[in-house]
């Protein structure tokens, strides 16, 4: 008999990141009982990394900027496939959101006048992203627990949840053990929030923290929920290429925002060379036109480099393809320009983006105020995710799962706006914790479960178990650059029908890989563990993309690089079928209401 430790809430809460964090506050502020399991640390939740800012139309420094705006930036952005209704919901919501974590105390970059200052950022119309210089989610993380700390909540941290738990059809926990000394815990409860962010560690160069492994996707699916447009993946287009260790890292597009520009190893500006059509109206086609929208200029149209983050990385990497990209394999950001343009320019770049700064100086020995930056496509967000419903949050296929952040999909579509994520976190973490409790409520106490969590205990040690000639390690580098290879940001029918193949075998391997040693702090256990995961997401990505043929936001098909109409009618729809098998199918949305689609015409 496997010993395991029982805690009992009505609602539990997976992951302690801007969602997690939000949603039990919430959940909370209503009366229930609720707990917070991280595999982190408190205060260490992927959020803290978000750099740029978060998107909400306040209209602080263009008050022509509107819910309306924001809304239709949204869906453009998101090649209409969004689900129309959290578009809604996040647009119209997120300046009084923006404004309560101000009342908790998140002290924002002001305007001159005092109010929350806002920067650009790409694909939105106007300057929307409220801002703490280049930290801002660090503000956000320590705003929240600040505030929550007091609201009665448990947190449970270092512990990792490897299987959610049901009663019936209905959700009844999650089962999972402590990092530090490896005991296992089951945490009973009457609704359960995921909000365990993204998936990027299934590729080799990403911008993600070692959390990022599909679990909440992973966990869902197995439970018996749907994942939605898995195929949509971001690969941001400025990630540090140089040095090796690390590749990857975010550069924001903060620096771009702030007058930042893009050159070859020719020193061309060769986002000038190709400006979408639905954009062209928007876009500078002059360096001197971008510099004026950079400063303020509500005339100005912005500058190409602000484009969205799927036609930047596509532009990069044709750089780099045509020979034109820089010694390390990306191409030059150039910030330190602006000398010419404004006295004083060295502390003006550090004071608006200090942890760039501190960041190539610490780790490339680049001093940005002074020289250029080499940057190349770093994968960076996951759009798809837990199918759940507008308005509540939870799993239309699974009773008392709710899921909100980044583990969840429908409000980016196709592609995300840059800031779009941290208010989604408020936005939508909010609405998970008040119906999760609502929910939680209405229900009785859960069962009994100790037989299958004695089954769940058995499959976690087994690692132990077997022969350690192949560890997990092997399998998860080699899953990694398969993903980035064959399945990154061009795609090819055959490279990713290769890829499939692939995760087979990797899958074969995964459920034979040992483990030695014991299971007090070993993280080559835990990232046997993890392997499931991996493989999980990586097979939706790869089942939804090959079906998916045409581009169209963060789906780039080499094979078919135009976007398709018909495409543009369905969401690609996963879900596990009776034979352990992953069964896909197209689901067309509803249609958008009246009122929203006069809105996306008036604003086009
Ligand atoms: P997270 O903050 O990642 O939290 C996930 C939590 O789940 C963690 O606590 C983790 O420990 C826990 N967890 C995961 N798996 C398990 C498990 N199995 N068991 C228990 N706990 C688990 N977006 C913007 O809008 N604006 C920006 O400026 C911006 N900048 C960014 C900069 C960088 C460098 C990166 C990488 C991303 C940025 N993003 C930005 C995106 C944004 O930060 C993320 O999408 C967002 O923070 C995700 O928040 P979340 O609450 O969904 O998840």
């Amino acid at each position: 008999m496997a010993t395991f430790t029982t805690h009992e809430h009505d609602v539990l809460v997976i992951g302690a990141g801007g969602a997690g964090l939000r949603a039990a506050i919430e959940a909370s502020a209503a009366g229930v009982n609720v707990a917070v399991v991280t595999k982190s640390l408190l205060g260490k939740a992927h959020t803290v990394m978000a750099e740029g800012g978060m998107a909400a139309a306040m209209g602080n420094v263009d008050d022509r900027d509107n819910w309306k705006v924001h809304f239709a930036d949204t869906m453009r952005g998101g090649q209409y496939l969004n689900q129309w209704r959290m578009a809604e919901h996040h647009a119209k919501e997120a300046p009084d959101r923006v404004r309560e974590l101000e009342a908790w105390g998140a002290v924002f970059d002001r305007t001159k006048d005092g109010k929350i200052l806002q920067r650009n950022f790409g694909g939105h119309r106007y300057p929307r992203l409220a801002h703490v210089g280049d930290r801002t989610g660090l503000e956000m993380i320590r705003t929240l627990q600040d505030h929550g700390v007091h609201k009665g909540i448990t947190f449970y941290m270092e512990q990792t949840t490897f299987r959610l738990l049901k009663d019936g059809d209905r959700i009844a926990g999650a089962f999972g053990y402590d990092r530090e000394r490896g005991r296992f815990h089951a945490w009973k409860a009457k609704a359960v929030i995921l909000a365990t962010g993204g998936i990027g560690r299934a590729f080799k160069i990403t911008s993600n923290s070692w959390e990022y492994t599909g679990d909440g996707q992973s966990l869902a699916y197995h439970a018996g929920a749907e994942l939605l447009d898995m195929e949509f993946v971001q690969f941001h287009p400025t990630g540090m290429v140089w040095p090796p260790s690390v590749r990857g890292i975010l550069v924001t597009e903060g620096v771009r925002g702030e007058g930042g520009v893009l050159k070859n190893s020719e020193g061309k500006r060769f986002m000038f060379d190709d400006i979408p059509d639905n954009y062209k109206s928007s876009t500078a086609t002059d360096p001197e036109e971008g510099w004026r929208y950079v400063t303020g200029d509500k005339n100005a149209k912005r500058p190409p480099e602000l484009l969205t983050r799927d036609h930047v990385a596509r532009c990069i990497r044709r750089e780099v393809k045509a020979g034109r990209g820089s010694p390390h394999g990306g191409v030059f950001l150039d910030v330190a320009w602006i000398k010419e343009k404004i006295p004083n320019s060295q502390e003006h770049i550090k004071k608006k983006l200090p942890s760039m700064y501190h960041q190539f100086k610490a780790l490339a020995d680049i001093d940005i105020t002074t020289e250029p930056m080499e940057v190349g496509p770093t994968t960076h967000y996951m759009m798809g995710g837990v199918r759940v419903d507008p308005d509540s949050q939870m799993s239309p296929t699974v009773p008392g799962l709710f899921a909100a952040g980044e583990v969840a999909a429908g409000l980016h579509g196709a592609n995300r706006l840059g800031g779009n994520s941290l208010s989604d976190l408020l936005v939508f973490g909010k609405r998970a914790g008040e119906y999760a409790a609502k929910y939680a409520k209405d229900q009785k106490p859960v069962s009994h479960l100790e037989s299958e969590i004695e089954a769940i205990a058995k499959e976690a040690l087994a690692p132990f178990d077997r022969d350690p000639k192949e560890g997990p390690y092997q399998v998860q580098y080699e899953l990694q650059d398969m993903m980035q290879d064959l399945v990154g940001i061009v795609r090819v029918e055959d490279e990713m029908k290769q890829a499939l193949a692939g995760i087979a075998k990797l899958r074969e391997r995964a459920a034979v890989v040992g483990v030695t040693s014991h299971r007090e702090y070993n993280p080559g256990w835990h990232t046997a563990l993890d392997l499931d995961n991996l493989l999980t997401v990586s097979e939706a990505i790869t089942l939804s993309a090959i079906e998916r043929k045409e581009s169209r936001g963060g789906h780039f098909r080499d094979d078919f690089p135009a976007k398709d109409p018909e495409y543009g009618k369905f969401n690609i729809v996963l879900k596990k079928a009776a034979d352990g098998s992953m069964s896909l199918r197209r689901e067309t949305p509803p249609p958008m209401r009246e009122d929203l689609k006069a809105i996306v015409e008036e604003q086009k």
